[in-house]
């Protein structure tokens, strides 16, 4: 039985990659430490979102390229760069362009506040106008009822009916 696994663990075998290209063969035991180093073993691009899964030899030219590549900008402005953003980037533009967008959206909020006030300026001066008109049709009222409690019954009709002409 020892015999059996000793010469198990002699067996030559070949890499897993080799539809990859890799043309190593080792003993059984050593498949992990080999695939550990392996050359052409898929290997996952570290960069967040890729995804992508290359042969390790190609991953050092595969990170240099890879389009989720992202790296904080080094004179420390807090611009997350990305290869298409990188050779363009300047700090004192960018910081600018921050600040010019900023102030546009202050813009906007402010415009959006000023439009606000004056929608309720407007529902203000409306609602005066309709408290007016309701002030004024109590009065009429009032002055409708004095006028016929002084007044006798057959007053009252004539009253009524002058009101009615004037409002008109
Ligand atoms: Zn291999
Ligand atoms: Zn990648
Ligand atoms: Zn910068």
């Amino acid at each position: 039985m020892y015999k059996l696994s000793k010469s198990i663990s002699r067996l030559r075998i070949k890499c897993k990659n080799e539809t990859h290209g890799c043309a190593a063969t080792f003993p059984l035991s050593e498949e992990y430490c080999h695939s550990t180093s392996c050359l052409y073993e898929p290997v996952p691009c570290p960069h967040q979102g890729c995804g992508a899964q290359v042969l390790r030899r190609d991953l050092e030219a595969h990170v240099q390229r890879c389009e989720h590549w992202r790296q904080l900008c080094p004179m420390g402005c807090g611009t997350v760069l990305s290869h298409q953003t990188q050779a363009q980037h300047n700090c004192y533009r960018q910081l600018r362009q921050e600040y010019e967008a900023q102030r546009q959206t202050h813009r906007a909020i402010a415009a959006a506040l000023q439009r606000k006030m004056r929608k309720m300026q407007s529902t203000m001066a409306h609602m005066k106008r309709q408290i007016g008109l309701i002030c004024e049709s109590l009065e009429v009222m009032d002055n409708q009822e004095e006028e016929a409690e002084n007044a006798g019954e057959s007053s009252s009709s004539s009253s009524g009916s002058s009101s009615s002409s004037s409002s008109s």
